[in-house]
């Protein structure tokens, strides 16, 4: 069983084809980016964020060992669940303010630290495929399989507003794009563990295809890799 590092932009259907790949395989499936959202979402629940959006480092350093990450298969969904310190948040990770508040969380060093040893502790034993920013270059940079997708922003943006407001939220598409341009300026120029593509990692531009299109495609690649 080989690991399967799936980076790129904000909101371009990683976690969808990653999902898709590790149901079809029978791999599991982690998805990095909601373990960030986790950590945003204790930082706004117990008031480390300020006013003007920094982050109360010193105390969430403090706290780090409050924060315990989880995935659960969803039964209805099929897919896995994120779990916060034994509750469900899959739905209150996924809203606009985590999204808004995430990126300067995930740029802490600290941070990077406690997630990227508990996906390498989940990805011990391969068999596994995980979704993010930095799995390729940083948590599992021997990856076999490596996949750097992208998208245009507008694109992207579309993507991400069409998903909010089938869930029923009041989202705004301007802001969404905004939100998305931001996410990736502070992902790609933090100090550790930025966004980029592996040298060895396989581009996937998925601007005009269609899910099915994508899903057949990484299958090709993982097919030409393990067979
Ligand atoms: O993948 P998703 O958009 O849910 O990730 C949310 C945020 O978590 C990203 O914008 C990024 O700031 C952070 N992240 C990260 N490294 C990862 C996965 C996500 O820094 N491996």
């Amino acid at each position: 069983m080989i690991t399967i590092a799936i980076d790129g932009h904000s909101s371009c259907g990683k976690s969808t084809m990653a999902k898709d790949l590790a149901r079809e395989i029978g791999y599991i499936y982690i998805d990095s980016g909601a373990m960030y959202r986790c950590c945003t979402l204790f930082c706004i629940e117990q008031g480390l964020i300020n006013a003007d959006g920094s982050v109360q480092a010193d105390e969430l350093e403090r706290r780090m060992s409050e924060i315990h990450v989880s995935f659960q298969l969803n039964p209805e969904t099929g897919r896995p669940d994120a779990y916060l310190n034994g509750r469900n948040v899959e739905q209150r990770i996924r809203t606009m303010e985590v999204s808004s508040h995430v990126s300067p969380v995930a740029a802490l060093p600290f941070v990077r630290a406690a997630m990227t040893a508990q996906q390498q502790e989940m990805g011990r034993d391969g068999g596994i495929v995980m979704d993010g920013r930095d799995i390729g270059t940083a948590v599992f940079p021997n990856a076999e399989l490596k996949i750097f997708v992208t998208a245009s922003d507008e694109i992207r943006a579309q993507r991400r507003y069409d998903e909010l407001i089938a869930k029923g939220e009041d989202a705004d598409f301007n802001e969404v794009l905004a939100n998305l341009r931001e996410r990736d300026r502070i992902d790609s120029t933090r100090a550790v563990a930025p966004l980029r593509q592996a040298p060895d990692a396989l581009v996937l531009d998925n601007s005009h295809m269609t899910i099915p299109e994508q899903k057949q495609w990484l299958i090709e690649q993982y097919h030409k890799l393990a067979d």
